[in-house]
Parts: C-alpha cells; sequence; structure tokens
C-alpha cells in the first residue's frame, strides 16, 4: 500500500506517527468518501502491539515535555495554531471530503476553530495560578503536575476539531499524547502530525494511531502507563472503554450523545425559533448537542409548523463542496440505514413525517420532522445521529415546571452553539463525565499537588 495517498490534491500520510516516526501496519482499513462513496486509500490497521509501541513512546517523552517551562509549550502550541491557519484550506477540504460536513462550515468556522483551541490552552497555561493558605504559619501550595501519557479517542462527526478539544489542554498542561481518529474519518489527524512535527513538537509528545476502536480499544485504555483517557463518542463504547479502564482505575472523561430539546414558548421570536429549529439539521444532524426535540408551547405550534416547514423545505441538500448545500450526505451507508431503521419505527408506530421520512439515495437522508409521537417511544428517547427532528407540544403549565427542571450541560437562550472556551462543555447522565473548557481541562490533564511548607524554627510533628 503507498505510504502517502493524494486527497482533493493534498497529501496525506497514511501510516500511524509513533515517536516522531511514520509506522505502517502490516494490514490495512479502506477509508471511503461520505460524498460518493469513492475509495480515498488504504489506511494502516493498527494492531494491539502498535498502540502499546504508541504508549511507550509517549510515556518515554512525557518527563522532559512535562519539564518543559510553561512558556515554551506556550510558543509550540502557537506555532502549531499558526501551522493550521497556514494549512486551513487543505485541512478543511481533506476533513470535506473524509467526513461529509459542509466545506464552508469547515472553512468558516472549524478549522478557525481548531487554531484557536491550540492559542487559547497556550494563553491559558500562562495565566494559571493557584491560591496559597496558611494553616499555623505554614504554607499550603497547590500546584499542578501534569499527570503524563493520556489517550484521546475521538469520533467521526466533527474529527479534528474534538480532537484538537482535548489535545491541546493535554499538551499545554505538559502530558504526552496518543490520539486513536475514528476509523471513518480518519485522515485530519495524520495532518495534524505533520503540522505539530513542524511546529517544533518534540518526538513522542503527540503520537496518532489509526485504526479500529474495537482491535486497539482495550490495549490503550487498560494500558498501565495511561494516566488520563479522554473519550468523545457513543454511550455503548464509553461503558466499555470505563469497564477496560477500571483495571488500572485511570480517571476517565466522556463526552457522550444527546437527546436534547429546543423549546419554543409563545412569547418566542417565532423567527428567530423557527430559524434555531433548522439549525438543528446542521452536518446531516449528525451533531451530539442538536436539539432534536422541539418542543413547542400550544398555542402556536400549528404557526410554528407552517414556518419550519416552509423554511425546511428550502434547504438544499446534496454536495458538501458546493457553497449553495446546506446538509450533506451522513458518513456512511450503515448511518443512513440506522437512521432510516428510526424513521420506519416511529411510523409505524403512529408517528407522521410532516417532511422528509426517506433516504434520498444510499448516502443522504431528507431533513425530516416527525410529529405525533409519544413521549416514551424509541424515537423521542435515543439519539439518532440523523436529521430527525420530533415536534410535541407543551402546554403551559408544564412550559413553567420545565424551565425549572432543566437536567443539561449547557443550556442557549435565544441563540445556538456559541461558547466562549473558557467555559465548561460536558453533558449531564448518561451524556457524560467531566467536562471540557478553560480551567476544566487543565484540572482533568493535571494531578494537582498541595506542598505544605513549614515555616522556619517551627519543630510541628502533629
Ligand atoms: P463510537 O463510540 O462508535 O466511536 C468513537 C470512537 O471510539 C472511535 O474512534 C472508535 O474507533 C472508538 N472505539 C470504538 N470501540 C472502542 C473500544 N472498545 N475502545 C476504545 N475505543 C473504541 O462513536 P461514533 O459513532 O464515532 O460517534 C458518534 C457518537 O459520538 C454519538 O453518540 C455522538 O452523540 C457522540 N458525540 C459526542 C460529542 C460530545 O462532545 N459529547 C461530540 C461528538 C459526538
Amino acid at each position: 500500500m503507498p505510504d502517502k495517498i493524494t486527497v482533493a490534491g493534498v497529501p496525506v500520510d497514511t501510516r500511524h506517527w509513533i515517536g516522531g516516526r511514520r509506522v505502517a501496519s502490516g494490514d490495512t482499513f479502506t477509508d471511503v468518501s461520505p460524498i460518493d462513496g469513492s475509495v480515498l486509500g488504504e489506511i494502516s490497521r493498527g494492531t494491539p502491539a502498535e498502540a502499546a509501541a504508541a504508549v511507550a513512546a509517549a510515556k518515554a517523552a512525557f518527563p522532559a515535555w512535562a519539564a518543559t517551562s510553561r512558556a515554551e509549550r506556550a510558543r509550540i502550541l502557537h506555532a502549531v495554531a499558526d501551522g493550521v491557519d497556514k494549512r486551513l484550506e487543505e485541512l478543511a477540504v481533506v476533513e470535506t471530503t473524509d467526513n461529509g460536513a459542509l466545506l464552508r462550515s469547515h472553512r468558516r468556522g472549524v478549522m478557525p476553530r481548531v487554531a484557536h483551541n491550540f492559542r487559547f490552552f497556550a494563553d491559558w497555561l500562562l495565566t494559571l495560578e493557584h491560591e496559597d493558605f496558611e494553616t499555623r504559619g505554614h504554607r499550603n501550595h497547590v500546584s499542578w503536575d501534569p499527570a503524563g501519557p493520556s489517550v484521546l479517542i475521538t469520533p467521526w462527526n466533527a474529527p479534528l476539531m474534538l480532537a484538537t478539544w482535548k489535545v491541546a489542554p493535554a499538551l499545554a498542561a505538559g502530558n504526552t499524547v496518543v490520539l486513536k481518529p475514528a476509523e471513518w474519518s480518519p485522515l485530519t489527524a495524520s495532518l495534524l502530525a505533520d503540522i505539530a512535527a513542524a511546529a517544533g513538537l518534540p518526538a513522542g509528545v503527540l503520537n496518532v494511531v489509526q485504526g479500529y476502536g474495537s482491535e486497539i480499544g482495550d490495549a490503550l485504555t487498560s494500558h498501565p502507563d495511561v494516566r488520563r483517557i479522554s473519550f468523545t463518542g457513543s454511550v455503548p463504547t464509553a461503558r466499555r472503554i470505563a469497564a477496560s479502564a477500571a483495571t488500572q482505575l485511570t480517571p476517565l472523561s466522556l463526552e457522550l450523545g444527546g437527546k436534547s430539546p429546543l423549546l419554543v414558548f409563545a412569547d418566542a421570536d417565532l423567527d428567530l425559533a423557527v430559524d434555531l429549529a433548522v439549525e438543528q439539521y446542521d452536518n446531516a444532524g449528525q451533531v451530539c448537542l442538536a436539539a432534536t426535540r422541539l418542543l413547542v408551547q400550544e398555542s402556536i405550534a400549528e404557526e410554528f409548523t407552517r414556518r419550519f416547514v416552509e423554511k425546511a423545505s428550502r434547504l438544499t441538500q446534496g454536495d458538501p463542496r458546493d457553497e449553495a448545500t446546506d446538509i450533506g450526505p451522513t458518513i456512511h451507508p450503515r448511518q443512513l440505514e440506522k437512521i432510516d431503521g428510526f424513521v420506519r419505527r416511529a411510523t409505524a408506530a403512529g408517528a407522521r413525517a410532516v417532511i422528509g421520512g426517506h433516504a434520498e439515495d444510499g448516502r443522504y437522508y431528507a431533513p425530516t420532522l416527525l410529529t405525533d409521537v409519544a413521549q416514551d417511544s424509541e424515537i423521542v428517547q435515543e439519539e439518532v445521529f440523523g436529521p430527525v427532528l420530533t415536534l410535541q407540544t407543551l402546554s403551559l403549565i408544564r412550559a413553567d415546571r420545565v424551565t425549572d427542571r432543566l437536567v443539561a450541560g449547557t443550556v442557549w437562550v435565544n441563540c445556538f452553539f456559541v461558547r466562549d472556551l473558557q467555559a465548561p462543555f460536558g453533558g449531564s447522565r448518561l451524556s457524560g463525565v467531566g467536562r471540557e473548557g478553560g480551567t476544566w481541562s487543565f484540572d482533568f490533564y493535571c494531578d494537582l499537588k498541595n506542598t505544605v511548607t513549614a515555616p522556619e524554627g517551627w519543630q510541628d510533628h502533629g
């Protein structure tokens, strides 16, 4: 197999990146574009031995990176961000070709945010301070020590963006990293390895292992030298990872699925509410935080639905590289089947498709709105991860109660998808464990140490 493939004119290495070297596996898996099913290339299919080699490289590189001054770590992370900015267009086209999300979003939103992730955590690192405390003349000095080699496992729906939410704070805090990207979108992680090396990140500080989670996941997550595991993905995988990590009691951060509601009350700005509701079809609905349950106050439900249908019917579905496209393909024919299965079971149980309700072809699913759905039905309770919304009505009495009882990691009021990187991001209950962002990320990747120093001449042994 060739070591490099060319994707949308951009050369991409198909091998792992371990200890500052490219390493090929004996076997490969095929990476396919969701846009048209074309084969992009054969990617190294990692083995448990290669996963262990990546952890060993991260362990070997850890002492020197942890001892590197904060200023120097910050400088290198800014250089990584510069590299991302320089290759922004390449990253955007490769990501779109690999995962089918809109090119215009990658160009204008996602990839600039990738660079921002590195800049933000580099700058934040320089401001980190903990309070000192004093007790009976003894100084309690609290410091952060980087925890050690960290395994970062990421999904396919926003591959590089979600990876760098983890990579940037982990590296900033002084940890070394083994990144395992999703097998349906492995390419931009390989480009990130090139960018990081060119920016001067020392060998072994960032390692990338490609392959199936089912084949190499356990070797990473049960490894005794791994000090942190951060995972974004589905609940069933999270359960397997938690069980595997339990052997070493390795601390976990889990960003999982969602089934968020969008609440629309009678006094809402209805045009804004409809705009925000239609926005939930972004990335063909493959967004963990998408508000896929529209809960609309009874008195405005009819008018809301009319305006929603009018707007949603104007969405253009097609090639995500086309500037005019609003909704691209789903990641994989298997995902499309999964989405269609949810919708077929819902309609068989009495749901009505106001729009959509069917696949357009083997890759695209029509934006769908289902009404007449029961609260305890599968379609209301389970994450679909496709362009499928449900609409239920809220009575005024219930609406009052609902606002007091939201259990949610983020509540957006009259807006959506806006977050300062200093604020926490994560979910409650089955949507996750822990938070990413600002100081929450640093806390996760560090061990806190309290150093208590006696005043001179103090003889307290008590
Ligand atoms: P997934 O759980 O199938 O896979 C995620 C990653 O886990 C992949 O890299 C996969 O190879 C790896 N993996 C699989 N089995 C493993 C194992 N046994 N050990 C270790 N790693 C293993 O999820 P997905 O289908 O790629 O992503 C979709 C899910 O991710 C949805 O549920 C979505 O809501 C969630 N998600 C959450 C967030 C968030 O921030 N909360 C963001 C995006 C996606």
